[in-house]
């Protein structure tokens, strides 16, 4: 079981991320946690975030420890409606970023189950045929503000589901070569997630595995205490049955 990798970290600077992330700090206890290469991707959800962007850039290159280090950025959509990211190609290649995760963050004004789920796979579909991205972010993750507004109470597995989005979505991933994250954070510490829900998540993860996908693993976190979730994410891969040479390790960034 790979459990040295952790792809999807937020930092202070964006200020989505509390304090305790700052980057030689959140490095320090990387190496503490036995990682060996991780991927520091924070927001950049529209213009409101490029100067924080390019202070993470800046400061990457004092590290001098044994990390691997991939310079990242994760990205929402922009419009629903037309499908496209916050990070376009031009912003890539202005930043340099060598590693983009991207996908939904929500149900965007969607109400009925299924016109939610018809609208998240359509999005996930969008962002995985993206060239720019390597990997879609947490598939099937809302907000816990859905719970609390009463929109998404009903999410309690994933039976609602059709068997066909998974298929659909594998052959995007396979063809594209884009993978699918599996995130600590956000999927087994989601505080509306039932038991039923995560063992139905292992399922879908073991039945995209069997298409032929590829998977990344990760903490998401925006607090120190969380880097340990990368962790928890690469059992519960490994507990889904997907071997080590599906999980995909990017080259470190030469910064
Ligand atoms: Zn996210
Ligand atoms: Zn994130």
């Amino acid at each position: 079981m790979r459990d040295d990798l952790d792809l999807h970290i937020h930092t202070a600077h964006v200020g989505c991320a509390d304090e305790t992330m700052s980057v030689p700090a959140l490095l320090a206890r990387c190496e503490e946690l036995g990682r060996t290469q991780i991927a520091i991707t924070d927001h950049l959800n529209g213009p409101q975030h490029l100067e924080a962007q390019a202070k993470i850039r800046e400061e990457l290159p004092s590290y001098e420890g044994p990390l691997g280090v991939t310079w990242g950025v994760e990205c929402t959509i922009a419009d629903a409606a037309a499908g496209t990211l916050t990070v376009t190609e031009e912003l890539v290649e202005q930043f340099g970023f060598e590693f983009v995760i991207g996908g939904p963050h929500g149900r965007y004004n969607a109400t009925d189950p299924d016109e939610i789920i018809a609208l998240n796979h359509r999005l996930m579909l969008a962002t995985v045929r993206n060239p720019i991205i390597h990997s879609l972010v947490h598939p099937w993750w809302f907000s816990r503000v859905e719970w609390d507004r009463g929109t998404m109470t009903w999410f309690e597995d994933m039976s609602r589901i059709p068997q066909w989005h998974v298929e659909e979505l594998a052959e995007a991933c396979v063809e594209t070569g884009t993978s699918v994250e599996m995130n600590g954070g956000a999927i087994i510490h989601h505080a509306n997630y039932t038991d039923r829900l995560k063992d139905d998540y292992k399922a879908y993860l073991a039945a995209l595995c069997e298409r032929g996908v590829t998977f990344t693993l990760c903490s998401d976190a925006h607090d120190i205490e969380h880097l340990q979730r990368a962790g928890d994410a690469a059992a519960f891969l490994a507990d889904a049955g997907v071997p080590d040479e599906r999980i995909v390790v990017p080259a470190p960034s030469s910064l």
